[in-house]
């Protein structure tokens, strides 16, 4: 039997690629989305429900129009410095909304949850390559909003029955590697895209947060793990749940970690031009060095990304830049 998956939040960047994915492999797939952040033109997989988290009608409509046998969700907010400003924002959308979301499975009888958390949940870096057991101590309201809602899980697993895996991401990045979807925000505050459209527009210069970290070359580091091996780590998660109990959290990351400084020099040779940057302030909220451990994924849900070059992730983003579709 095909199983039917609801995937919140799939017109934007991850959920559009877990959508087709999903498609791609026979589930059914139905998305709900507010269409905020995310892209009308990236509803090409499944039927779309429009809706919002924070209308507990929208949800039990969604949830009830058909037999879901599980719930992706990937409908958050996600800039951190905008969490640190508006607060109550983050808290509504990422947690009340959450909650709605938990409310309206139980109510429909669903028990299935894959929920995307954040490497943001670890806070200041105590280990070099980061494992599930890291303190959890996020330095801003986006890497909260996450923290608790994975706490909610857990209870809800205790209490309800209830069957989760969350997934810590690391640096989400890359395209479909036929460039027909890719990475877009706005606006845009993540580094590769906003590397590649500074290339591709001589006024939008791009801007380095930060030159006095304590890492190498003094910019951040971070791991960047490409958005295929992601979704696939999801499809994992879906065989995962057939038969674990309670709520389980996962690191997603390809253990390389690369400065802001290596990032640029990568996608200079993928462009094939010097990139020019100037150094700004930091932003609030800024972790100096995120790398994953993933081998408990790689352990339990067999999974192991493809992408280990970050010249070919980057490849595949700029593939979509050049000709960006909305
Ligand atoms: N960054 C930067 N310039 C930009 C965007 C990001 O220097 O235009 C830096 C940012 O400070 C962080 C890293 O690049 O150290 C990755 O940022 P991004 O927003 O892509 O992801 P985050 O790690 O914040 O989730």
């Amino acid at each position: 039997k095909k199983l039917s998956l609801l995937v919140c939040g799939g017109a934007g960047y991850i959920g559009s690629h877990m959508a087709r994915m999903l498609d791609s492999y026979g589930y059914e797939v139905t998305v709900f989305d507010n269409l905020s952040t995310g892209y009308s033109k990236a509803l090409k997989w499944g039927e779309f429900i429009k809706g919002d988290l924070r209308n507990p009608d929208d949800l039990d409509k969604a949830l009830g129009s058909k037999k879901f046998d599980a719930v992706f969700h990937f409908s958050g907010l996600i800039v951190v410095s905008d969490s640190v400003k508006h607060p109550f924002q983050y808290y509504d959308n990422n947690v009340t909304g959450t909650l709605n979301l938990l409310q309206a499975m139980r109510n429909h009888g669903v028990n299935k949850f894959v929920f995307s958390s954040s490497a943001a949940v670890y806070g200041e870096p105590v280990m070099d390559l980061i494992t599930e057991s890291h303190p959890l101590a996020p330095l801003n309201p986006y890497g909260k909003t996450k923290l608790y809602v994975e706490e909610i899980i857990a209870d809800y697993a205790t209490a309800y029955n209830f069957n989760s895996v969350s997934f810590r991401y690391f640096n989400a990045a890359g395209a479909h590697p036929d460039g027909s979807i890719g990475e877009a925000h706005r606006p845009e505050t993540h580094l590769i895209p906003n590397i590649l459209l500074s290339s591709l527009d001589q006024g939008r210069k791009l801007k380095i947060f930060g030159d006095d970290y304590p890492t190498p070359d003094g910019t951040c580091v971070r791991d960047y793990i490409h958005i295929q091996d992601l979704c696939e780590a999801h499809l994992a998660a879906i065989n995962f749940l057939e038969t674990a109990h309670g709520a389980h959290s996962f690191n997603l990351g390809n253990g390389n970690g690369f400065s802001v400084l290596d990032v640029i020099n990568a996608a200079g040779d993928v462009i094939g031009k010097k990139i020019p940057y100037e150094f700004e302030p930091k932003r609030d909220g800024d972790s100096p060095r995120l790398v994953a451990d993933s081998s408990k994924a790689h352990n339990i849900l067999n999974w192991t990304p493809r992408y280990k070059d970050l010249r070919e992730i980057i490849e595949t983003a700029y593939r979509w830049h050049k000709n960006p579709v909305f």
